[in-house]
């Protein structure tokens, strides 16, 4: 039996999206324009709470088509090996304690994942890369990554590999993009590919060649997706890959 014949072939695919956890830790939460973007491409977005229990993340991966990793704080220097580098590395233990094992499962499967900012990140270090913990000390450039201006806003320019399903999904080789991130991937790790650069160098894209659906971002597509064809156009493509991925997996 397949799993679209048991969900009866319902048209929606069920995207589990990774949530931040507030400071006090008593709560989780996530960014409505995640949900509204994945909505507007035919999805149902399920929130994932930041709980490390290894039944929970195999229940509710059984039952999901596709993973969504969104942004939030720094994921802790120590799961790559470095200690803290300076005051700007804030970083969300409970999250990281739920997310990168979360991670790690649904990459097993070869689930669809579509993965963003911190989220791109925390991908990389889950499958064992390195991050610059602090763009402005360690690889300074005359790009603010940080951007001043509103989310909805870009601010720098991409190139995006022509060959990758990136640039097959925007459309384009180029792109302008939001930065909300102080820092990005250093080390790739196994199993990924840089996709997307920016002008200086730091790596804005990554894809999975073996997996049938692993994109991961640096900027933010969910802001721009009332307004950016080439945003929206990445949600389809996931939710998509995700319907696919299901009527493809046996239960
Ligand atoms: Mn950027």
């Amino acid at each position: 039996m397949t799993r679209s014949a048991a969900c009866g072939g319902r048209g929606m695919a069920f995207i589990g999206v990774t949530a931040a956890t507030s400071e006090d830790g008593a709560a989780c939460s996530v960014r409505i324009s995640y949900l509204r973007a994945l909505t507007a491409a035919g999805a149902a977005p399920i929130l994932l709470p930041n709980l490390d229990e290894a039944e929970l993340r195999a229940a509710w991966l059984d039952r999901l088509d596709g993973v969504l990793l969104t942004g939030g704080a720094d994921v802790d220097p120590a799961l790559y090996g470095e200690e803290v580098l300076n005051g700007t590395v804030k970083t969300d233990g409970v999250r990281d304690r739920a997310e990168l094992p979360l991670i790690r499962d649904a990459w097993a499967r070869r689930m669809p994942i579509l993965a963003i900012c911190r989220g791109i990140q925390a991908l990389n270090v889950a499958l064992g890369g390195s991050l610059y913990q602090d763009l402005p000390s360690q690889k300074p450039s005359a790009i603010a990554h940080r951007q001043a201006q509103e989310r909805c806003v870009c601010s720098h320019a991409i190139r995006i590999r022509t060959d990758s399903r990136l640039a097959q999904l925007s459309g384009t080789s180029t792109l302008q993009v939001n930065s909300f991130h102080h820092q990005a991937i250093r080390r790739l790790a196994p199993g990924l590919q840089a996709v997307a650069w920016a002008e200086d160098g730091v790596i804005e894209g990554v894809e999975a060649p073996a997996s049938p659906f692993v994109v991961g971002v640096q900027y933010h597509p969910e802001d721009l997706a009332d307004t950016q064809r080439e945003a929206r156009s990445l949600f389809e493509g996931f939710v998509a890959a995700a319907k696919a991925w299901r009527t493809q997996t046996p239960m």
